[in-house]
């Protein structure tokens, strides 16, 4: 799906082939990678928020669909630049980025079974 020559897994993992492409994409100093891919994450988590903040102060009202189109792009810009982060933050942290995904959907399935998706704590 990314344009990669050999896909790493098997049955064609999406997230997993992102994360390949990520790594190919990435220039920082390992040193103080865990430093870099958190702040990267932090600002780019920002940036989502900077223009969600325009649309709520009404900076688009009255400018028509177009407008409204380009700020629509600009914040999926927005975040891909999180999932790039995302994506190398758990490759340093010895994870596939599919893993993320895969635990992340199974706790909130739990929680919609359980009736918890609302409320406070990480172990609900
Ligand atoms: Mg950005």
């Amino acid at each position: 799906m990314f344009g990669l020559d050999f896909p790493n897994d098997p049955n064609g993992n999406d997230f997993d082939d992102y994360q390949i492409a990520t790594r190919k994409t990435a220039v920082y100093s390992q040193d103080k990678a865990l430093e870099y891919l958190s702040l990267g994450l932090c600002s780019e988590a920002g940036e989502v928020a900077g223009k969600i903040k325009k649309i709520v102060r009404g900076d688009y009202e009255g400018k028509g669909a177009q407008a409204y189109d380009e700020v629509r792009k600009k914040i999926l810009d927005e975040c891909g630049d999180v999932l790039w982060y995302v994506s190398e933050l758990t490759q340093l942290l010895g994870f596939k980025l599919s893993e993320a995904a895969e635990s992340n959907i199974e706790k909130l399935r739990d929680r919609k079974a359980r009736g918890t998706v609302q409320g406070d704590g990480d172990n609900r």
